[in-house]
């Protein structure tokens, strides 16, 4: 195991001038470090990421999709399962 990190692509959409925007997050793989975008969105709902748009520097955003880097694209859907 290397210590590394984990790599995580907000898309967002500015609610000002209605441009997407994609703001990269990197955080260091540990302890309570979100290991999936479900436990990433968790985590943003108590640690809310600052957003500035580059395009008007507005700091309201929509968040439309979150993704993650380093993980290989699934080819059969994930299905939860209690
Ligand atoms: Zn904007």
């Amino acid at each position: 195991m290397s210590a590394g990190k984990r790599k995580f692509d907000l898309h967002l959409h500015c609610a000002n001038c209605q441009r997407p925007s994609v703001k990269h997050v990197e955080l260091p793989v540990g302890e309570g470090v979100p290991s999936t975008v479900d436990e990433f969105v968790d985590m943003l709902e108590y640690q809310p990421v600052p957003f500035i748009c580059r395009h008007c520097d507005s700091t309201i955003g929509t968040l439309v999709a979150v993704t993650m880097e380093g993980e290989e694209p699934r080819a059969e859907p994930a299905v939860a399962t209690a």
